[in-house]
């Protein structure tokens, strides 16, 4: 069961995607993209403060790639607010928890695409034990946004 596309599993939406310095027109600007995925393992760097092992866990991918992304992110941020750009949070591969699956059973996960319906069973074993992501952090409705008292998913099971 090969994946589609390897996206980087962020657990987290922005709250705000634009930032400008004040009292310079946006036209006099130039302007620095900072994509989702890198601005989830700045998040689980520095505010969740994990050590990168625990964050690639995350996000899914290998504590390599996770590096890679954080320093790209480190490097956008400081010239954005060193050059004085603006800074647009937008796009990146990434899979959001709603699209995560992961079998009760045998502890397969895999992602779908957005609005596909959600699996009946797992591909993997068959059990129809499946949850989504969003299950486990407790809902959308619940979930708390911001700087504090984000708990995570706890990444995905082992
Ligand atoms: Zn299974």
């Amino acid at each position: 069961m090969p994946r589609p596309r390897k996206n980087r599993w962020v657990n987290w939406e922005p709250g705000a995607s634009y930032f400008k310095p004040q009292g310079i027109p946006l036209r006099d600007l130039g302007e620095i993209n900072l994509t989702v995925d890198e601005l989830e393992a700045v998040r689980l760097a520095h505010l969740e403060g994990l050590y990168q092992e625990q964050a690639a866990q995350q996000m899914n991918i290998s504590r390599q790639t996770f590096g890679r992304i954080l320093e790209s992110a480190h490097r956008k941020i400081a010239q954005a607010l060193v050059n004085g750009d603006a800074l647009r949070i937008e796009g990146g591969s990434y899979a959001l928890p709603e699209a995560i699956f992961y079998c009760r059973e045998c502890d397969y996960n895999w992602e779908v695409s957005p609005g596909f319906p959600r699996p009946p069973d797992c591909p993997q074993c068959g059990s129809g034990y499946v949850n989504s992501m969003l299950d486990r952090c407790g809902g959308r409705g619940r979930r708390r946004r911001g700087r504090r008292g984000h708990r995570g998913w706890g990444g995905p099971p082992r």
